[in-house]
């Protein structure tokens, strides 16, 4: 299937979707809706694609990032893509909850809202604190971390093996030849998965709009459209800057094909399970080189995520105008910094950054029971956070790939 045709197929998947669950959406809560649709065919459906997206993850990260990397004759350019790419990452996200701080100030988002905070409570599951996130980047037992899943301790250990694939002569050549063909075949199934999508995409919405409560978003619709308007101001312009004039390519090609990208993160709400969306556009449909993206887009899908800080700076100063706490400069500083670092150790799965907005609120000693307010609307922000999020992941690996000149423009204009 072409990818356009897919595209096209996902969104009918999503309006399908929509539509569907509006029909069963006033029966919600009848036995018959709960046992066969919502909690049957739909979570089944919605279950099996997204597992099989996440089976892939794993294996392709794996794969994926030695080729990259034992296709590096010097190692010290990986270091450099290394450095850029990280560099970039922790800057636009901290440009992002920066613009989301100030349009919620600007918009003064949350002063006045008659919301009562009483018999709030909302238990928060432990951060972790940035030390243990360095230390958690190494593993004494990779098959460990495989099996798990720790993607930045992968990543480690495979750019490890492939820059040691390089230096091991006869037998590294044989093994990079054999890791060559297996990621072609791990590419291969990656399309067969993709090819489901609309199917898969079609239950995770009908399935959502039956379950979700409309009613909760009167009270906190300033919040909500605060963090879409930033989300979009953010999606636009600060990766149009990117594309457009940092990577030199035409942002509206890039944004036409990160559209399946974009649906797919959308759709799912996990930046993890999006990965080989997002691994393949960047490398067959932007052109970039397997050497940079093989790198730089798992990387990110972990440390990068713009949308989830734009989320936490609105969320913060909603927070803070609610209890009617006024927070100083140093204070919005420390919400910067703090969120900036905490999205680093984060892996890219749905709700997290409510968990990290956690770790925020302490820092500048807010209550966090506020989450509970914002909590009942959070996954369609999700949503929509998760599609910002791995479109920075995308940018950002452009403005890298460029500066190495390893984008092949006749693809991306194709
Ligand atoms: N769902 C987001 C992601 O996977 C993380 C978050 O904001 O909760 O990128």
């Amino acid at each position: 299937m072409t990818n356009k045709k897919l595209t096209r197929n996902i969104l009918i998947g999503m309006a399908l979707g929509i539509i569907v669950g509006l029909i069963f959406h006033p029966f919600a809560d009848g036995y018959w809706v709960k046992t066969y649709i919502s909690g049957g065919v739909l979570h089944l459906v919605g279950q099996i694609f997204l597992t099989l997206m996440k089976m892939l993850v794993v294996p392709l990260v794996f794969v994926s990032i030695v080729c990259g990397a034992s296709n590096v004759a010097d190692p010290k350019s990986l270091g450099r893509i290394g450095g850029k790419t990280i560099i970039l990452y922790v800057c636009t996200t901290a440009i992002a909850i920066t613009l989301a701080i100030v349009v919620s100030l600007l918009f003064q988002v949350g002063k006045g809202a008659n919301i009562s905070t009483e018999n709030l409570s909302f238990h928060a599951a432990p951060a972790q604190s940035f030390l243990e996130t360095i230390l958690n980047l190494f593993t004494a037992n990779p098959i460990n971390s495989l099996a798990e899943g720790h993607l930045l301790q992968i990543i480690i250990f495979a750019l490890l093996f492939g820059i040691a694939i390089n230096f091991a002569k006869e037998a590294g050549t044989r093994i990079k030849n054999w890791f060559d063909d297996i990621n072609e075949v791990i590419m291969s199934l990656v399309s067969i998965i993709i090819a489901l999508t609309p199917y898969g995409v079609f239950a995770l919405i009908a399935k959502l709009v039956i379950t979700t409560d409309l009613d909760k978003f009167v009270y906190v619709l300033g919040y909500f459209f605060t963090v879409l308007i930033v989300l979009f101001i953010h999606l636009f312009i600060t990766n149009g800057i990117l594309v457009g004039i940092l990577a030199r390519l035409n942002p509206i090609t890039f944004f036409k094909k990160m559209l399946r990208v974009q649906l797919f993160a959308f759709s799912t709400a996990s930046s993890n399970a999006t990965l080989p969306v997002t691994l393949e556009t960047a490398e067959k449909e932007i052109g970039i080189n397997n050497k940079v993206a093989s790198f730089t887009i798992p990387l990110g899908a972990t440390i990068n995520m713009d949308g989830t800080a734009i989320m936490q700076g609105v969320a913060t100063v909603f927070i803070a105008h609610i209890y009617n706490i006024d927070l100083s400069l140093g204070a919005y500083l420390m919400v910067i910094l703090t969120a900036t670092l905490s999205s680093i150790g984060t892996a890219g799965v749905p709700g997290i950054g409510l968990i990290t907005l956690t770790l925020v609120l302490t820092q500048v000693g807010l209550p966090i029971e506020g989450i509970a307010l914002i909590i009942g609307i959070d996954r369609i922000l999700d949503m929509v956070r998760t599609a910002v999020n791995v479109t920075g992941d995308v940018s950002v690996t452009a403005v890298v790939a460029n500066s190495e000149k390893q984008i092949d423009r006749d693809i991306y204009y194709q």
